[in-house]
């Protein structure tokens, strides 16, 4: 059975597989007819077919054809005779040659070529040219046409075809009046016959008006070459009556899957009730009343509806409800409409597999308009078919899109269930659809899927596979609740950043921590260098101090640095009340050391009596070289008494025991001069000249001996001496 537009869904899939925005059922119909005549094996075969003769007939036509084969088989001379072969005698390719009238003509309905329906009083039969007239035939015309059969089409016809007009004919004045059952059953292939219709449609392709037509029954579709000044559109709706050749629509593999009549103009057809000229004050029709049973059944004529609209997709689909019903329309206008607002509405009705459908619909915006609110429904609802065509709104998750589909289509699930939502697609724009996991709510026209099941417990009962939610705008998505930021994949990132995060933070604190440690080395190094420079440089000053201020033979205090003691001491003394004593000691004839031992010996005996003197005062006593061999001692807080055994005990020292350099011994002998300062207190040097001048009073009484000078008195007084000993 041809099925045709059957409903707006079919139109939405055709636009989905075509890529057309909008494809009237009629358009689907007649691509279908060109489609298949253009089906590439049917082209193929024919042009294979053709070529094949011409080839065979320009090299060795008596191969193929057998000139003396083809001359041994009779001569088929009318058009039943043809027709009427079976596929495997018209494939023997018997010649042919009839006289008929040309019924059809159509100089190029495709690349194929012509297309030509030849009648005779036998019948008619379709001529595959192989010579293309150079004059286009006209209907009426008596030509004679030669070729061989063929049975390479759905029926036999003539092929390799050449025709030569040889008068005027007339076509038959009667025809057998045929139903869509005879039309699709492929028994009238080719024959010239008459049918009874309701025009539904009329479309111009190419050079052809193409109309479609409901008979009782079914639809079918009638071809015609474009007359000027007939427009077949004034006939939609009229019930009319039309001769022409039968043929079929069949596919590649040579079934039937429509019928169409070539008829060879508005001669061949006649109004046998003409169309309401304004029919949109036919009576009102309800929704759903349409396609209901009536007793005496007629062919489907244009219906009459009013209601309020609930979706529009310009050029497309209309939908709409009225008090009873809602219903889907093809439609070709882009006439502003919005939801809510009343229209009327003319169409064919057409039956869908769950509700019926109009097609060839118009409409005309009616000057009020009262919103339609949508049914909320679930998904058990949803898929019972009860709500196809009506508005209604569904709530779901987003879960995918669907980027194969020509209109913009996402994917949600409800309730274990599958199901799509569909914008219209605007032209080069693509809506943003919502994020995937977000909770929406889709309002819009519910349009069944199905896979052509039928629910055994009702007879053909089609089984909903699964629905779609056709959208009126974007708005008609409301998201309820968008997906939780912490899906797998941002948790994924957020982790790799925690990560890369710490690595970088722990690189950092390493890199820190070396530069740290290097620093802090840097500074302690620095620091040390600092220190060891500083203690060098106290170190220096020390040993410049120290250098500065003590002998460099014996190491004792130098001469200038005794005095500055001395001077210390002395002003201690005076500040003190306490008595300070002064010692002056030379060597006895060093210079006879120097003289007899070398200088050598000298500086050895001079540093051996240093050790002597410094270990014979006190602690406290200061001792210094004065000069050459002579040495200057400090007692503070000592009187004459302390003063005399100090002095002694320092002769003692030197005389006692010689001293040994190397292997000599050498004994030596010191003189001591003395003095104490006096209370009130004098001039300090007054002490020094005393003690210097005591030592003189010494050298003078003999040497080895300890002489005082009393300031007080300045007499001498020889407190020891060792004359009679060391
Ligand atoms: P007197 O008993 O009169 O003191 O005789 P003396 O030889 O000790 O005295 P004199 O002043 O004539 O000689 C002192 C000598 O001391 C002269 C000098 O060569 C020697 N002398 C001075 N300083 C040093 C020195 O640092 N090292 C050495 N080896 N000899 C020195
Ligand atoms: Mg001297
Ligand atoms: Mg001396």
């Amino acid at each position: 059975m041809l099925r045709i537009g059957t409903d707006y869904e079919d139109v939405f899939s055709a636009d989905k597989s075509d890529g057309e925005t909008v494809a009237p059922h009629f358009q689907r119909c007649f691509a279908k007819d060109r489609q298949i005549r253009k089906q590439p094996q049917v082209r193929f075969a024919r042009r294979g077919f053709v070529a094949l003769l011409w080839l065979a007939a320009l090299c060795m036509p008596e191969a193929l054809f057998g000139l003396n084969a083809t001359a041994a088989l009779p001569l088929l001379t009318t058009c039943r005779s043809v027709h009427h072969l079976t596929v495997a005698e018209a494939n023997i390719h018997r010649p042919v040659r009839l006289h008929a009238v040309v019924s059809y003509y159509e100089a190029a309905i495709d690349a194929t070529g012509p297309s030509l329906f030849v009648v005779d009083k036998s019948g008619s039969v379709f001529v595959s040219l192989g010579t293309i007239p150079a004059k286009p035939l006209v209907p009426g015309d008596l030509v004679e046409v030669t070729g061989v059969s063929s049975g390479a089409d759905y029926a036999p016809v003539v092929a390799h075809g050449a025709t030569r007009v040889i008068g005027k004919g007339r076509l038959p004045s009667t025809a057998p009046r045929v139903n869509v059952t005879d039309m699709l059953s492929g028994a009238k292939d080719g024959q010239w016959v008459e049918i009874e219709a309701v025009v539904d449609a009329v479309h111009r392709d190419g050079a052809a008006d193409v109309l479609a037509l409901f008979m009782q029954g079914g639809m079918i579709l009638a071809r015609t070459p474009v007359e000027p000044g007939v427009d077949y559109k004034q006939l939609i709706d009229a019930k009319i009556l039309l001769r022409g050749n039968a043929a079929p629509l069949f596919n590649h593999q040579q079934q039937i899957t429509g019928g169409i009549i070539n008829f060879p103009g508005i001669s061949s057809l006649s109004v046998e009730q003409p169309a309401d000229p304004n029919p949109f004050s036919l009576p009102l029709s309800s929704i759903a009343g349409l396609l209901r049973y009536t007793p005496d059944s007629e062919i489907r004529h244009r219906v009459h509806l009013r209601g309020r609209v609930t979706l529009f997709w310009p050029g497309r689909m209309l939908c709409f409800r009225d008090e009873t019903e809602s219903l889907c329309a093809q439609v070709d206008q882009t006439t502003t409409i919005g939801p809510g607002d009343w229209t009327d509405v003319i169409g064919f009705p057409n039956a869908g597999e769950f509700k019926p459908t109009l097609i060839d619909a118009t409409f005309k915006k009616m000057e009020r308009s009262q919103p339609v609110f949508p049914v909320r429904v679930n998904n058990q609802q949803a898929l019972s078919g009860e709500h196809e065509a009506e508005l209604v709104s569904m709530e779901g998750k987003v879960i995918g899109e669907d980027a194969g589909a020509s209109d913009p289509t996402v994917i949600l699930s409800a309730q274990g269930n599958v199901f799509s939502i569909v914008a219209a697609s605007a032209a080069g724009t693509k809506p943003q659809h919502p994020e995937f996991g977000s909770f929406v709510r889709a309002t819009g026209i519910c349009s069944m899927e199905t896979d052509g099941a039928a629910d055994s417990t009702r007879a053909g009962f089609p089984i909903a596979k699964s629905f779609r939610i056709l959208l009126r705008s974007p708005a008609d998505v409301v998201v309820l609740q968008t997906p939780s930021w912490w899906n797998a994949v941002h948790t994924l990132r957020v982790l790799a950043l925690a990560l890369a995060l710490a690595i970088f933070a722990l690189c950092r604190m390493a890199l820190l921590s070396h530069r740290v440690h290097r620093q802090t080395e840097t500074i302690r190094t620095q620091l040390l260098e600092a220190a060891e420079l500083k203690n060098a440089a106290e170190r220096a000053t020390v040993a410049a101090e120290f250098h500065a201020a003590h002998d460099e033979l014996t190491g004792t205090r130098n001469r200038r640095k005794i005095f500055a003691e001395f001077q210390r001491e002395f002003d201690a003394a005076t500040a003190s009340g306490s008595t300070l004593g002064v010692i002056m000691v030379d060597l006895d004839h060093f210079k006879r050391v120097n003289d007899t031992y070398g200088h050598l010996t000298g500086d050895e005996i001079l540093r051996e009596t240093v050790r002597r003197i410094t270990f014979a005062v006190r602690s406290s006593d200061l001792v210094g070289r004065y000069g050459g061999e002579e040495f200057m001692i400090v007692l503070p807080r000592c009187d004459k008494f302390q003063l005399q055994a100090c002095a002694e005990r320092i002769r003692l020292a030197i005389a006692s025991e010689p001293m040994m350099v190397g292997s000599v011994s050498i004994s030596m002998t010191t003189s001591v001069g003395t003095a104490v300062t006096m209370r009130p207190p004098h001039a300090m040097l007054d002490a020094l000249a005393a003690a210097d001048s005591a030592l003189y009073q010494a050298k003078n009484g003999g040497r080895n001996r300890v002489v005082l000078k009393d300031l007080a008195t300045g007499a001498f007084e020889e407190a020891y001496s060792g004359v009679a000993g060391v």
